[in-house]
Order: structure tokens, then C-alpha cells, then sequence
């Protein structure tokens, strides 16, 4: 791609060291730090969480809010009370826009996540215009000083990361420190001893976060991950090709020009010689090295999945044919350069042979694989150690379902 902007666009620049994410923290750190080592479809998965319990809040706050007028009917002083009901209407038109816009955003984790940042920043910034509109009265206004502290222990019933979660914390905090500011109350022990609990509960619900990160990662690992590899297996890789697919749709429908997805597919070659030769643990060895070639090569956004035995295959978003096959070309390259070392210290060699195609606008995703696979098996025909990106002269194999 000789265009810069496409080239920005379709970034083929590998980005896995990631300067956000120090490389001295512990690894279940690292995993709920922030989201730069999630792949895609984690992402998606925490995303359907993220969307679900945000609805739920939102949907709560929304029928708490009219429902709390007639606590303050009962509790504050009758002059407030037409301005505050007003207030609390505004509220709930913020919350059913944000309720609008979890709804909508379905799989997409930084819209959900923004989202979620404005239902818990909103009761806040709420709290803070009682501040500036009742500062005289907030004594009176019973069950409203303590919005932050609630804001802040909601904090932990979202699997967030660290970064997302104390985001949001401090906003809530500062928001907390310019009321009392405003207040003229923030030299005040009671101000102290406020501020210092809020900070010691975003402390508890920032560990509760990381716990929910941490199951959600593990269990996602062991339900989606092929266990030689490391990798995606075979049914999860299909269901986010589908995904992925649907967006596109979508944004075709919405006549916007989606970015394309290119498949690229890998069989390796003789590897039964291999098994044959050394045993299977070597040919796992093989397999492993395969795999890390892969993940070193490819982005994280990047799907890659063990399609079968020797067998593997790549999605990736964004990605035009003719970048694909640059990638292609670097990860046969990467494998005739790797020598794997046997126990008894023989050195052993591969090659794997590639299918590539770009998923077209007017066509199913079955046809796509169809012909990533045919591709692929016309590498082997044409002597393996070598990628193919154009349709085969030679006679299809017989049509098979993917799904
Ligand atoms: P080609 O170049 O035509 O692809 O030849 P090939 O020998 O790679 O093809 P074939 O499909 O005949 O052999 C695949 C072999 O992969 C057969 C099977 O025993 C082996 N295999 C499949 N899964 C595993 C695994 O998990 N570990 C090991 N060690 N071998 C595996
Ligand atoms: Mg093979
Ligand atoms: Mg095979």
C-alpha cells in the first residue's frame, strides 16, 4: 500500500509491546490493568457484560429517581422540593438517553464503556449542581451527600479494568473535593475523613475489579482457547468471523464503505513426516512455534484460531488482500527461518503452505472459507512453501459447511 493514509489505516505494525502496560507487573496485573492484551473477542464477550449490567443500573436509577420524590416529600423543606423534582427529571432524561445508548452499542466495548462512564458520572455531576444550586441547604437534603460514595462502591459490580475504573473514581472524586471546595468545608475533619473513605472503597472496588477481570479472563481462556496452542479453537473463531461479518453488514446498510477482512489460512507442510520422524511431542513443539509465530506476527486485533490439527487459521479486520499477503509472506519466511530443537538436540524444520482471500461485500462467509480453502489446497498442489491468493484451475474439492 503505497498510500500513507491506507498504510495508517490498515496498520500492519505489530503491536504487541504496549509502553501502557509496564512488563515488571505480574501477568493477572497486566490482564486487568487495561485492555491492550485483550483480543477482540474477549472484548466482545467483557463488552456483553459491560452492556447487560449497565442497563440493569441505568434501568434502576431511571425508576429510583421519580420514585425518590416522595422521600424528599417526606424528608427536606417544601421550597426546594418543585426545583428538585425538576432536576431529578433532567436526570432521568441523561439516564434514558444512556439506557438508549447501551441498548444500541451492543459488542462494542469502548462505546459501552463510555456509556457506563456517563451513568455513574452523570448522579454525580447531579450531585454536584445541588451543590452549587442548595449550597445553604445540602444539610437538610438527606440521602444526597452520599452519592459519590455510592458512585464509587457501584464501581465494583463492573468487570473494569484498572484504568477504566479509577477513571471513572477520580472523576467522581475530584467532582466530591470541588463541592466541598465549594462548600467552603475542605479543611474540615469531616471533609478528611469523607474524602479518605472514598479513596479506601476505590481501592476495594479497584480489587474487585481486577478479581472479575481475572475469573472472567481465565474462564474465557478455558472455554475459547485451544489448549496446545494457546490460541482460539475452531467454534469460537466462527462466531466472531460472524460477528465481525455482521458489523460489516451493518455499516453496509448504513451505506458507509466498511473496511474489508481478509482470511488467510495455514496448513503445514509434511507435518505427518515430522510426527513420523521425531514423535508427536515434537510435532507439538512444532505446533507451539507455529502458533507463536503467528500471534508475534499478527496484531492483537487480529483473530487466530488452530482451524484443525495442522491447521490454522488468521481473520484480520482491516486488512486489504494485498496487505495480507505481505503478512503472509513474513510468517512463511518466519517459519523456513525457525529451527526447532528436538530433546535429543536435532534440529527440525518446517514450511507451511497459505490460502488467502478477502471476504467480499456480496457474498456468505461460507463461500469466503470455501475459497481460502481451496487456495490453500492449491498451495499444496503447486509444491507448498508458498501462499495463493487467486482461485484454483484445478477441480474443486466437494463443497462443505462450516458452520
Ligand atoms: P500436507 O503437506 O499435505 O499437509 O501433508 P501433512 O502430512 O501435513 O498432512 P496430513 O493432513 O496427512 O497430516 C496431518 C498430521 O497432523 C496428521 C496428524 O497425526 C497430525 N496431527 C494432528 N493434530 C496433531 C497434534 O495435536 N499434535 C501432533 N503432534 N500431530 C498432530
Ligand atoms: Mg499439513
Ligand atoms: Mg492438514
Amino acid at each position: 500500500m503505497s498510500n500513507p493514509t491506507n498504510r495508517r489505516r490498515f496498520n500492519l505494525k505489530i503491536k504487541r509491546n504496549n509502553p501502557w502496560t509496564p512488563c515488571w507487573l505480574p501477568a493477572s496485573l497486566r490482564d486487568s490493568l487495561n485492555n491492550k492484551h485483550h483480543s477482540r473477542d474477549f472484548n466482545f464477550a467483557r463488552s456483553d457484560y459491560l452492556r447487560s449490567r449497565t442497563l440493569f443500573v441505568g434501568i434502576t436509577f431511571f425508576l429510583l429517581a421519580p420514585l425518590w420524590i416522595v422521600v424528599d416529600y417526606l424528608l427536606l423543606p417544601t421550597e426546594i422540593l418543585g426545583s428538585l423534582a425538576t432536576s431529578r427529571f433532567v436526570l432521568m432524561g441523561i439516564l434514558a438517553v444512556i439506557i438508549f445508548s447501551a441498548r444500541r452499542n451492543q459488542h462494542k466495548i469502548n462505546r459501552i464503556r463510555n456509556t457506563l462512564a456517563a451513568l455513574l458520572i452523570a448522579p454525580a455531576a447531579f450531585y454536584f449542581a445541588l451543590v452549587l444550586f442548595y449550597s445553604d441547604q445540602m444539610a437538610s437534603l438527606i440521602g444526597y451527600n452520599f452519592i459519590p460514595l455510592l458512585i464509587i462502591v457501584f464501581l465494583s459490580v463492573f468487570p473494569l479494568t484498572l484504568v477504566e475504573s479509577f477513571g471513572i473514581g477520580l472523576v467522581v472524586i475530584i467532582i466530591q473535593i470541588l463541592a466541598l471546595g465549594h462548600l467552603n468545608e475542605l479543611s474540615t475533619p469531616d471533609s478528611w475523613q469523607n474524602l479518605t473513605l472514598l479513596v479506601v472503597v476505590l481501592a476495594i472496588s479497584l480489587w474487585a475489579n481486577h478479581s472479575q477481570v481475572s475469573t472472567l479472563l481465565r474462564l474465557y481462556r478455558q472455554a475459547s482457547m485451544d489448549s496446545l496452542t494457546g490460541l482460539l479453537n475452531r467454534g469460537v473463531l466462527l462466531e466472531q468471523l460472524h460477528l465481525l461479518c455482521k458489523h460489516r453488514d451493518q455499516k453496509l446498510k448504513e451505506d458507509a464503505l466498511p473496511a474489508p477482512i481478509s482470511l488467510v489460512m495455514f496448513d503445514l507442510d509434511k507435518f505427518k513426516r515430522i510426527n513420523d520422524t521425531y514423535g508427536h511431542s515434537v510435532g507439538d513443539k512444532v505446533l507451539q512455534q507455529f502458533a507463536k509465530i503467528l500471534r508475534d506476527e499478527l496484531r492483537n486485533n487480529d483473530l487466530i484460531a488452530r482451524y484443525g490439527g495442522e491447521e490454522f487459521i488468521a481473520v484480520l479486520p482491516e486488512t486489504s488482500k494485498v496487505d495480507a499477503y505481505q503478512i503472509a509472506e513474513r510468517i512463511r519466511l518466519a517459519c523456513e527461518n525457525l529451527a526447532v530443537i528436538t530433546h535429543e538436540g536435532e534440529t527440525v524444520n518446517f514450511t507451511t503452505s497459505i490460502g488467502i482471500t478477502e471476504i467480499r461485500l456480496d457474498e456468505s462467509l461460507n463461500t469466503a472459507l470455501h475459497r481460502v480453502d481451496m487456495r490453500l489446497y492449491l498451495a499444496k498442489h503447486l509444491g507448498r512453501n508458498r501462499y495463493i491468493d487467486y482461485d484454483s484451475p484445478v477441480e474443486p474439492k466437494e463443497t462443505y459447511n462450516y458452520f
